[in-house]
């Protein structure tokens, strides 16, 4: 039995988050053991006019079992109904809900090569269904469901149904989601107030972003010539107003692809296919990720970085206050969905067309030739600090502070 505060969110996903519209289709990705909230978010579909819900069950044990003990050539081959799957339902104009609650060590000890090969076929051959995704044609939502392996990995210190509890809590504060019937209200409260923000850096253009902190960062990137900050959610391309992520703190743009300069030292561990990550230390030349390091996953993060040529290069950058809701639940999550609204970030890999002036109506060379960059992959990690000071260097070389001491200025 789902409790009135679980029913309010999934009523959320449903009609906010991805904005379910009459006659549409809905794909729906969710763990077996969470199946009775894909239920109710099946159920809200139906009443909202969805045509038909398609569900994609994923069962981590059952994923970590393939990775271990699946024949080698597995890993080499995307199969033709997978991608006829992803791309035949985006053509028809079925949004996707995903409901995460993975365990974050799921995948721990797995070849980080099985990981790397499978991610270059699978996104090699999923490419239309990505750009699809990526140009906002159809919405799509990730929202958070607690569950024992994540929960115990956030609350190590509590029993399991405890960690299970207390997980739901800072996820309920984290979407806003009161149990009273507000959720909707005041998700367009906090969407407006990030819009303020947005405009603002919008209206300033700037040139060049400067970071800075005691813990190494010392790094300058580029925007994007005509990029756009975005905030508080996306539209489709047919209109459909849409929440790509709940919760959402960030204001985010598209770097330009080969403006990345210096030194970014990640101030939290990132949780990547199945494996944590820990003290990720870039260096950039030109856009290029030239030095990787990590003091654990190692391994991985270089086969992420080496999966295709924009892998090493940016594709967004994304302002998040120090004193955000997330933050102060003074967790770490262990889930980028979550992390990431907590800090600054920036993300390697595809940038958002979105983030250009018309970027979304470009074609993939003609937005590779406004500087965004173009990848299989699309990996957030976490800088901001306390201590973070971002300069802005505006298009005359003007300097004005954008954040001191981890806040914004403005
Ligand atoms: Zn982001
Ligand atoms: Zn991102």
């Amino acid at each position: 039995m789902l409790t009135p505060k679980q029913k309010e969110y999934m009523r959320l996903l449903v009609e906010v988050g991805v904005n379910i519209q009459q006659g549409q289709k809905l794909i729906i990705s969710c763990q077996v053991e969470n199946a009775e909230f894909a239920r109710e978010c099946q159920r809200i579909a139906y009443e909202n006019g969805c045509q038909e819900v398609i569900m994609r069950w994923i069962d981590d044990p059952t994923t970590r079992m393939k990775y271990l003990h699946a024949a080698d050539e597995v890993f080499d081959t995307c199969p033709e109904w997978l991608v006829r799957f992803m791309t035949d339902y985006s053509r028809e104009g079925a949004a996707t809900l995903h409901l995460v609650s993975d365990d974050p060590e799921s995948l721990l000890g797995v070849d980080p090569s099985r990981l790397a090969r499978w991610a270059k076929v699978s996104g090699e051959a999923l490419k239309e269904y990505r750009e699809m995704m990526m140009r906002n044609e159809n919405a799509w939502s990730i929202g958070a469901l607690s569950a024992p392996a994540w929960a115990k990995k956030v609350f190590p210190e509590l029993p399991e149904a405890e960690a299970i509890e207390a997980l739901w809590d800072k996820i309920f504060t984290a979407v806003r989601v009161l149990g009273d019937g507000s959720a909707v209200g005041n998700w367009q409260k906090h969407a407006a107030k990030l819009k303020e923000r947005m405009h603002i850096l919008n209206e300033y253009n700037f040139k060049a972003l400067r970071y800075r902190n005691a813990l190494g960062t010392d790094f300058t990137v580029e925007l994007a010539e005509n990029h756009v900050w975005e905030a508080g959610g996306d539209v489709t391309t047919k209109g459909v107003p849409f929440m790509p992520n709940m919760p959402t703190e960030e204001i985010f743009t598209a770097p330009r692809k080969t403006g990345a300069n210096g030194v970014v030292m990640a101030s939290m561990p990132l949780c990547l296919k199945g494996t944590i990550i820990n003290d990720i230390r870039f260096v950039f030349e030109n856009g290029k990720i030239i030095e990787a390091t990590a003091s654990s996953g190692e391994a991985l993060l270089r086969e992420e970085i080496a999966l295709d040529e924009g892998a090493s290069f940016l594709g967004e950058v994304a302002l998040v206050p120090y004193d955000s809701p997330i933050r102060q639940a003074q967790v770490l999550f262990y889930e980028t969905l979550y992390d990431e609204n907590a800090s600054c970030h920036l993300a390697f890999g595809e940038a958002y067309p979105s983030c250009i002036k018309g970027g979304t109506a470009m074609s993939k060379d003609e937005s590779k030739a406004a500087g965004l960059n173009d990848s299989i992959t699309h990996v957030d990690f976490m800088l901001g600090t306390e201590d973070l000071s971002i300069v802005g260097i505006t298009q005359d070389g003007v300097e004005m502070p954008v954040f001191v001491d981890g806040l914004f200025a403005f």
